[in-house]
Formats: C-alpha cells, sequence, structure tokens
C-alpha cells in the first residue's frame, strides 16, 4: 500500500483554479519533493493531503484514508510543518513542545526534539524572543513530536542560515532513515537534490515532470558540454559521448587546459520545464 494516492485532484477559488487534474503516488519511506512557481498549487495540494482543506473532485488517500474525513487517530499518524510560522505565544521552546508532544500517544522524549531541530541551547527561552529561523525550527520540532508516520514539509528551510539548513538535511534523513515518509515542498534545488528519492514539478495546477533528481524531465539523457582552453581561447562543444570527444581531442597528445565537462543542473531542468509551461 502507497503512503499518498491521489487521483485526478482538483481545486478552484471562485472562478480560478488551482489543482486541475493531479495524480501523485508516494511509497511508505519515500522523501518526495513537490517543487513549482509560486502559485502553482503546492500548498493548495498538501494541504488538501493534510485534511486542511476541501477538494472539489478527485480521490485522496493519505495512509489509506480520505484526508477530508480523517479522524483523530489518523491525524495523531501525520505531522505537519505549515508555511506560516508558529504563533509568538508566551510560552518556552520546552513548553510549547511538551504542549504539543501531551496531544499524541507515543510522543517523542520532548529534550530529544529539541535537540533534534538544534534548539538545545533555547528550550528555556520564550518563543516570541526567538528568531526568524529559530521560530521555523520550533515548527519543525512541533511537525515531529508526534513520532509521525507521515510528515508534510511547506517549505520548511525558509529564512535558514546554511549551516541550520544543512542541519535540517540530516534531520529529514535520519526521518527518513526511520521509516518516515516525507513530503516536502521546496524552492531550492539543491534542497530538492540533496533529499528526495523522487521529485514532482507543478505548474499551474498541473504536473508536467516526475522522476529522480538524476532522471527528471530526460536530464540524465541530456547532452554534457566539454569547454577547454585552446589556441584561440576558450572552445566548447555540446556532446551525448564526452569521453569519446575528450578522447578525439587528446588523440594528437594534446593536453587540455581548463578541461570542464558539465551536465545540465536541477535548477536548468527545472526552469526549462517550467518556462515551457508559460
Ligand atoms: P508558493 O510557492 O507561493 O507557496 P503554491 O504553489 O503553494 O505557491 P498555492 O498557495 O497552492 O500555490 O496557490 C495556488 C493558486 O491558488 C494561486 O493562484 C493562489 O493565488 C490561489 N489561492 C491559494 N489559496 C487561495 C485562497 N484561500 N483563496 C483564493 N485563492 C487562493
Amino acid at each position: 500500500m502507497t503512503a499518498i494516492e491521489v487521483r485526478g485532484l482538483r481545486k478552484t477559488y471562485g472562478s480560478r483554479s488551482a489543482v486541475s487534474g493531479i495524480d501523485l503516488s508516494v511509497p511508505h519511506g519515500e522523501v518526495f519533493a513537490l517543487l513549482g512557481p509560486n502559485g502553482a498549487g503546492k500548498t493548495t495540494t498538501v494541504e488538501i493531503l493534510e485534511g486542511h482543506r476541501r477538494r472539489d473532485s478527485g480521490d485522496v488517500r493519505v495512509l489509506g484514508q480520505d484526508p477530508a474525513v480523517g479522524g483523530r487517530a489518523w491525524r495523531a499518524r501525520i505531522g505537519i510543518v505549515l508555511q506560516s510560522a508558529t504563533d509568538a505565544a508566551d510560552l518556552t521552546v520546552a513548553e510549547t513542545v511538551r504542549h504539543i508532544a501531551s496531544l499524541y500517544p507515543r510522543p517523542r522524549a520532548v529534550a530529544e526534539v529539541i535537540e533534534l531541530v538544534g534548539l538545545g541551547d533555547k528550550v528555556k527561552s520564550k518563543v516570541r524572543a526567538l528568531s526568524g529561523g529559530q521560530r521555523r525550527r520550533l515548527d519543525v520540532a512541533l511537525g515531529i513530536v508526534g513520532r509521525p508516520e507521515i510528515v508534510f514539509l511547506d517549505e520548511p528551510t525558509t529564512g535558514f542560515d546554511p549551516h541550520a539548513r544543512r542541519q535540517f538535511w540530516q534531520l529529514v534523513r535520519a526521518l527518513a532513515a526511520e521509516g518516515t515518509t516525507i513530503l516536502l515542498t521546496t524552492h531550492y534545488l539543491d534542497e530538492a537534490e540533496a533529499l528526495a528519492d523522487r521529485l514532482a514539478v507543478i505548474a499551474d495546477g498541473v504536473l508536467v515532470a516526475e522522476g529522480t533528481p538524476a532522471t527528471l524531465g530526460g536530464r540524465a539523457g541530456a547532452g554534457a558540454t566539454v569547454s577547454w582552453t585552446g589556441p584561440a581561447g576558450h572552445e566548447s562543444e555540446q556532446t551525448a559521448d564526452p569521453v569519446a570527444l575528450i578522447a578525439k581531442l587528446t588523440a594528437a597528445g594534446d593536453d587540455l587546459p581548463g578541461l570542464t565537462v558539465t551536465r545540465p543542473s536541477l535548477e536548468d531542468t527545472y526552469l526549462a520545464l517550467i518556462g515551457e509551461q508559460r
């Protein structure tokens, strides 16, 4: 059984279509990333999966349950990190995490979760005294404290400094290693590449490509660019077989100073995919 199964999902706001027939299938234990430009329909899709928004039509199952009618027991099995930050309550970090932990049947230890998200030195700080990135870490702590089987992470590292992002990536990997299914939306292509087993690109409410980071949008089969410095200056050539080209170029025993071989980055592929939609 898959963790998330979506068929023909549609949602309109008034006359505007936000999601126009999306199909998705995410197996248990997978880290799946949803990419797409602002307004593509990612949050709408994720919030329908979380049971926070009603769909107009389509079939949706999360842990075998329709989220629109998911009860308390189902809710305890999913973890949610919303885009909006935690309320600036008058509670401390530890009090906030303890409060949310008390809502779940088998929560993680409060101190362990706070440590996991890198807020160990902020345990006694008031939430309103945290920086934006620290608040976001607290959001993540609240999303995982219930030991969920699926975690929904909507742009989880927005506002994180580079070191905090890397720490967060380790946390996602640790959750994945425990078998947690993770659905992530992000605008950071390096984040998607570092974390996702598979990813999908949504544009204008439709899924335009799906694959692994290595194969998305025909990336694996895309040609390489071989560049070097020749007698006349910078030279470069596109090829499907860079090894053969380099062998040919060096057959006469010549050096190839400044030799580089590059393939399209995930960002190049992504921009090409959403460019086709515009
Ligand atoms: P971002 O990357 O900016 O978070 P997104 O891909 O998550 O974007 P959504 O928030 O799902 O996009 O929005 C999809 C479309 O639906 C947008 O055109 C947005 O303006 C519209 N929309 C979203 N929420 C509502 C709402 N509550 N009422 C009306 N329109 C909405």
